[in-house]
C-alpha cells in the first residue's frame, strides 16, 4: 500500500456563526515532499481549507463540523495552532502580517518561540534562511513598515521556517506584488521544496504561477473540490484553460 499522505483531509464541512456553511466536503492529500496548490476565486473557500488545517478557525467564529483531518495518519482537528506547529506545520496568514514596528530579524526570530532545541541551533536556522532570502538579510535591521511589500512577504515566509516546520502553509503568497517578485517568492519555495524538503499547501488566486510550481492542484469552487490533478495535467485542461488560466 502507499504509505499514508503527510496531509489527509477527508470530507470537511465548515461553518462560520453557526449557520453559514462555506466548506461542503472537501477531501485533498498532501504527499511528503510534495508542493500542492489549492487553486479558485474569491471566496471559494482556499483560505477557511488553510485555516481549518491549521486550527485558526475558532478565532474567525468558525468550525470543522464534519470529516477528518490527519496529520501522518494522526488526527489534529482538536490540536491547537501551537501544538500543530510542535508537530511541524505552519501557516503563513494572507495579507503577510509582519510586526511593523519590529526589524525584519526580530521577526524572523518570533518564529522560533516554540523551539525548545536552544539558542545555537536558531541561530543556525537564521542564517539558513538569510541564505535563501538574502533581501532579508540586507534587510535585517530595518523596521518591517519600511520594507517593500516582498519582502514583507519572504519575512512571513521566513518566519514561518524559523519554526523548523516539516510543512508550510501557505495563503496567497504572489497577493499584491509586482509579477517579477512573486517569481522570486516562488523561486524559493520550490528550493526549499527540493533542498530542504518542506511540503507545501498553497492557496492561489493565481492560478497561473500556482501551477508552473506545484505538483499537484485542487480547484474549488463555493466549497466544493471540482477539479484535481496532476499541475501539468491542469496546465493542459481546456476547462481550466477558459476559467482560470484566462485562454477562453
Ligand atoms: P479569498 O481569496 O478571497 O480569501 P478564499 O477562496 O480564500 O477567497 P475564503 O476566505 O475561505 O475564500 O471564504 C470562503 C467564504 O467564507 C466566503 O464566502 C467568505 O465570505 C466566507 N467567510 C470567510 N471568513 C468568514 C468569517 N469569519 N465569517 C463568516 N464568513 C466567512
Amino acid at each position: 500500500a502507499l504509505p499514508p499522505a503527510l496531509l489527509d483531509v477527508n470530507g470537511i464541512e465548515v461553518i462560520y456563526h453557526h449557520v453559514i456553511l462555506v466548506l461542503k466536503g472537501v477531501s485533498l492529500q498532501v504527499p511528503e515532499g510534495s508542493v500542492v496548490a489549492l487553486l479558485g476565486g474569491n471566496g471559494a473557500g482556499k483560505t477557511t481549507t488553510l485555516r481549518a488545517v491549521s486550527n485558526l478557525l475558532a478565532g474567525e467564529r468558525g468550525e470543522v463540523t464534519k470529516g477528518r483531518i490527519e496529520l501522518r495518519g494522526e488526527r489534529i482537528e482538536k490540536l491547537s495552532p501551537a501544538q500543530l506547529v510542535q508537530r511541524g506545520v505552519v501557516q503563513v496568514m494572507e495579507g503577510r502580517h509582519c510586526f511593523a514596528h519590529l526589524t525584519i530579524e526580530d521577526n524572523l526570530l518570533t518564529g522560533a518561540y516554540a523551539r525548545k532545541d536552544g539558542k545555537a541551533a536558531v541561530a543556525e536556522t537564521l542564517e539558513k534562511v538569510y541564505a535563501y532570502f538574502p533581501r532579508l538579510k540586507t534587510r535585517r535591521s530595518s523596521q518591517a513598515a519600511y520594507t517593500s511589500g516582498g519582502e514583507q512577504q519572504m519575512c512571513a515566509i521566513g518566519r514561518a521556517l524559523m519554526a523548523n516546520p516539516k510543512m508550510v502553509l501557505l495563503d496567497e503568497p504572489s497577493m499584491g506584488l509586482a509579477p517579477q517578485i512573486v517569481e522570486e517568492v516562488f523561486q524559493i519555495v520550490q528550493d526549499l521544496n527540493r533542498k530542504e524538503r518542506v511540503t507545501f499547501l498553497l492557496a492561489e488566486q493565481n492560478t497561473h504561477i500556482a501551477l508552473r510550481y506545484a505538483d499537484h492542484g485542487y480547484i474549488l469552487e463555493n466549497g466544493r473540490v471540482v477539479m484535481d490533478g496532476a499541475a501539468a495535467e491542469l496546465r493542459e485542461n481546456e476547462d481550466v484553460q477558459e476559467f482560470y488560466l484566462g485562454m477562453g
